[in-house]
């Protein structure tokens, strides 16, 4: 099995436990990696438990101190050379990723190349950790507030973005000098591990970065929350699950950073760019095959383009080619497993039933592994249960609107508040409606808003805290005041 994936892949990935530098077999035996189009396993990797857990805590805990003392200029210069490494093996991650997550080859390697890019802007950040001093209001001393490194980190992702997420929790988290205990996804072990190996080549002493698969999620990452060592939880999931994950942290009032799910409102005004729209729609939807936390989940469009969008958007959707992610030409690779794919056909269904017209797609593809057929709805009910569910497949409703405060409503009418996308020609318009959107970030005539340097995070329930640019670093510090009186 593993030979056949190197070969098919040209990395030979490792599968082991990676614990205070060594690469250990775990205590629960092996868990298997799917591969989503085929259906049949690619890999055995090791299955860590609660004792595997403790043993990377105490392994991230004895590194912290040596860690958080080394000059920033060397953190940040074994950042860059990780980031060089994984530039350098791009096409063999893009290909590994392929394998466990199932997505097209073209956004595995967007995803690789913007993976490594958080490498590069926090090798830079890591010395620029600034701090102040400032006279006291009453004049009787000085008031110094320095940034220290929180201190052993775990770092939850997901599956959706097996390399990105993990590195814009570990760019950051090295960068401020804290040591990690990485929990990848069960599903996309792989990635994460290829990764935390390049770490340890570009220099990262042992203990500093961990990680740990495992099929037991809730036990493994509880008994490191429990772990009074732990100062830090930074996780990348659902929302159900991150509020699971921020009562286990009360009980060791443990910091936490939560990015969580989305459900981004696409709003094109009359006086768009429909064309522009149209392209921006695709990149907003179909990044990633949809399964993006940005993705965007609801289109809103005036009633007088609505035709014109929502046709072009269906011809677009229609000429996409379906297929494993690894063929040539392949624009939509599969979902990343059974459950996935029924969720979002359980969704269609529903959204047809409720009212909405099917323009294209609407059915899985008579083939084995998890694909669904580019998908797009229009005159989709405002009441329509599919507005409310974060889908995370390729399937576009499209809701016609009237009324700029009415589609802001709409907009906002959900618990979710990660990341939202207007069109318009007036930019004057476009920014008032951007700042009366409840989300973390918007999109202006732009389907795409992530960036390593920016700020990325969700109001509401989409999360707390942010990723990316330096306030992504300043989550893994803790402000220190000293009152000097010099
Ligand atoms: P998930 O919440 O099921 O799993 C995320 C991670 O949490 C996985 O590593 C999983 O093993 C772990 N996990 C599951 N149950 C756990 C438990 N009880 N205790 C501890 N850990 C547990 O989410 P998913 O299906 O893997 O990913 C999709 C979700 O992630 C979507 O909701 C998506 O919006 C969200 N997401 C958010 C962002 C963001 O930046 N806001 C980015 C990517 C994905």
């Amino acid at each position: 099995m593993a030979a056949d994936l190197a070969s098919i892949t040209g990395i030979d990935a490792p599968t082991r436990l990676l614990i205070g530098g060594q690469w250990s077999p775990g205590r629960a035996g092996v868990l298997e990696v799917i591969d989503p189009a085929t259906e049949e396993p690619i890999a055995e990797v090791a299955d860590a438990t609660p004792d595997d857990a403790l043993d990377a805590v105490a392994a991230a805990h004895q590194a912290l101190a040596g860690w958080a003392a080394t000059p920033p200029r060397v953190r940040g210069e074994c950042l860059r050379r990780a980031y060089e490494l994984m530039i350098a093996d791009s096409e063999a991650l893009a290909r590994l990723m392929v394998m466990e997550n199932g997505k097209a080859l073209r956004d595995a390697r967007a995803e690789v190349t913007y993976a490594a890019e958080f490498f590069r802007w926090f090798a830079e950040e890591a010395v620029r950790i600034d701090g102040k001093v400032t006279i006291a209001p009453s004049g009787a001393n000085r008031m110094l507030v320095q940034h220290q490194p929180v201190g052993v980190a775990v770092l939850v992702t997901p599956w959706n973005f097996p390399a990105a997420m993990a590195t814009r929790k570990i760019g950051p988290a090295l960068a401020a000098g804290c040591t990690v205990v990485l929990k990848p996804a069960k599903e996309t072990p792989l990635s994460a591990l290829a990764v935390a190996r390049i770490l340890a080549e570009a220099g990262v002493p042992d203990g500093v970065v961990n990680v740990l698969p495992t099929t037991k999620p809730g036990p493994v990452v509880g008994a490191m929350l429990a772990d009074q060592r732990v100062r830090k939880l930074s996780f990348t999931g659902s929302t159900e699950v991150g509020r699971t994950l921020l009562r286990t942290a009360a009980d060791t009032v443990t910091n936490c950073s939560m990015e969580l799910g989305g459900n981004a409102p696409f709003l094109v005004f009359a006086d768009a760019d429909i064309d522009a729209a149209v392209d921006g729609a695709m990149i907003a939807k179909m990044r990633n095959g949809g399964e993006a936390c940005t993705a965007a989940n609801r289109f809103y469009v005036h009633d007088a383009v609505a035709q014109e969008f929502t046709q072009k958007l269906a011809a677009r959707m229609a000429a996409l080619r379906v297929g494993p992610g690894l063929e040539d030409g392949v624009d939509l690779g599969p979902l990343v497993n059974a459950d996935t794919k029924s969720k979002v056909a359980t969704l269609v269904a529903a959204a047809a039933r409720d009212g909405g017209r099917l323009v294209t797609g609407g059915l899985a593809p008579d083939r084995r592994g998890y694909f669904y057929a580019p998908t797009v709805l229009d005159e989709v009910p405002v009441t329509a249960g599919i507005l409310g569910e974060e889908i995370f497949g390729p399937v576009a409703p499209v809701v016609r609107f009237t009324d700029t405060d009415q589609v802001i409503a709409m907009a906002n009418g959900t618990e979710y508040g990660l990341v939202s996308y207007l069109y318009t020609a007036d930019l004057r318009h476009g920014l008032q409606v951007a700042e009366a959107l409840e989300s973390g970030m918007v999109g202006i005539n732009r389907g795409v808003v992530s960036d390593p340097a920016a700020p990325f995070g969700g109001v509401k329930q989409s999360g707390l805290g942010r990723e990316g640019g330096h306030e992504g670093l300043l989550e893994f510090t803790e402000t220190k005041y000293i009152a000097v009186d010099w």
